[in-house]
């Protein structure tokens, strides 16, 4: 009898007593706004963004609504509007090139490597003087940071990172979200720090996060924002910056609070279950990992993998095998989008763009979510069931569907 596993894929952990306390606290007194505060009260929110700039080492943070808010709120700082163009990965999750298209520019792909990354040689390909990247670490993988970095610093070209699957993550030695101009975290249910929906932006420059607080909805009440910069910063920018109300407020911002200090177990926890997986896939004949970079720490709360060369009926049906076997893989090179995995021709609002690089990566890449919830022996389950399942001829099972 094949072995099944039975855990939940969706599963996460649940808020920790301090958090579950602090948000109690915030619904009793029944101040849920950010600017609703009582006398000498600090503002969980305010609170929140103090930490998390500490954490970062960044100067300046801000609390924000999503991921996708932070991204948008960065775009038009970086004077991102109507028909202007913006670098962005081919690979990475639908926000992104959403947050480019909800401010009416137009994203401009660039190539994804085997190992997941931007490609370097279409980016200096692609890139003009004055341009914005919106970097994706789409699914923690990190790109050579000092030669993107250079290459854009020669270039002129200014980078926003969107660090929704790296909080936590470094390169060598400088935290993600860091290298760039301004970083964008997400702490939607499925990131490093869980509050439901939320984001989190950082950044050293005092224009731009003047920009980010003003137009994230903070009225004429930014000297509210201690993590944000002196008043001056906001002196002629209070008159021209829209206000597009995309505040987070303190019940969220006190739940993620009490999560912050847990960050750095998490990443180690994290590591340790991809680490177990690694080795159970290591040796699979057809299987690739994906290789990361050296100086790069990350943090992992998913897995990929790739079947080079396989086609795409051969891989429907691995993924039904290991589904019936408790497995819920999600497949990169599906034509229809299906749950959180969608591709870049499937964004029918952005021009298409030939990227046959990535659409060969894409079309053997495979994606498991990794909740904290999995033991080291479910990953070691997880492992035997997929590479038993990826060296097997055998057909798909009959009456089960691969669902979300
Ligand atoms: C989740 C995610 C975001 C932001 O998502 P929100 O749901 O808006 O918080 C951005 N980029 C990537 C790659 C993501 O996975």
């Amino acid at each position: 009898m094949s072995e099944v596993f039975t855990g939940s894929f969706t599963q996460q952990e649940p808020i920790p007593e301090a958090g579950i306390a602090a948000a109690v606290t915030v619904l009793r007194g029944g101040r849920l706004h950010r600017y609703n505060t009582a006398p000498d009260e600090t503002a969980e929110t305010a609170a929140l963004e103090l930490d998390f700039a500490a954490a970062t080492g960044a100067r300046y943070c801000l609390a924000v609504a999503s991921g996708g808010a932070a991204m948008r709120l960065a775009l038009r700082a970086c004077g991102v509007g109507p028909g202007g163009r913006v670098l962005t990965n081919a690979f990475t999750l639908a926000p992104v090139p959403g947050a480019i298209a909800a401010l009416g520019a137009v994203p401009v792909f660039v190539e994804t490597t085997p190992d997941l990354v931007i490609d370097l040689d279409d980016l200096a390909a692609k890139a003009w003087p004055g341009a914005v990247l919106l970097l994706s670490h789409m699914r923690g993988h990190i790109a050579d940071m000092d030669a993107l970095m250079s290459l854009c610093a020669e270039r002129g070209v200014r980078v926003i990172e969107d660090c929704a699957h790296t909080m936590g993550a470094s390169f060598r030695g400088v935290p993600s979200g860091r290298h760039g101009v301004i970083g964008c975290y997400s702490t939607q249910t499925y990131k490093h720090l869980n509050s439901g929906e939320g984001g989190l932006i950082v950044s050293d420059d005092a224009a731009l996060m003047a920009h980010m607080v003003l137009a994230s909805g903070s009225y004429m009440l930014f000297d509210r924002h201690p993590a944000g910069p002196p008043p001056d910063a906001y002196a002629d920018l209070k008159w021209t910056v829209p206000n597009v109300s995309s505040r987070m407020d303190n019940l969220r911002a006190a739940i993620l609070r009490a999560q912050l200090p847990l960050l750095a177990d998490r990443v180690a926890r994290w590591r340790a279950r991809h680490d177990v997986l690694e080795a159970a896939l290591q040796n699979v004949h057809g299987l690739a990992l994906i290789r990361r970079h050296p100086v790069a720490a990350f943090v992992a709360s998913s897995f990929q993998f790739r079947l080079p060369g396989r086609d795409g009926d051969a891989i429907e049906r691995m993924l039904a095998r290991c589904a019936a076997r408790g497995v819920e893989l999600k497949w990169f090179g599906r034509s229809d989008p299906l749950g959180f995995t969608s591709r870049h021709d499937q964004w029918r609002y952005a021009p298409a763009q030939p990227l046959p690089r990535t659409d060969a990566v894409l079309a053997g890449l495979l994606d498991m979510r990794l909740p904290l919830t999995f033991s080291l022996e479910d990953c070691a389950l997880i492992g035997r069931i997929i590479a038993a399942e990826a060296v097997s001829n055998a057909p798909a099972p009959t009456g089960r569907t691969q669902g979300d």
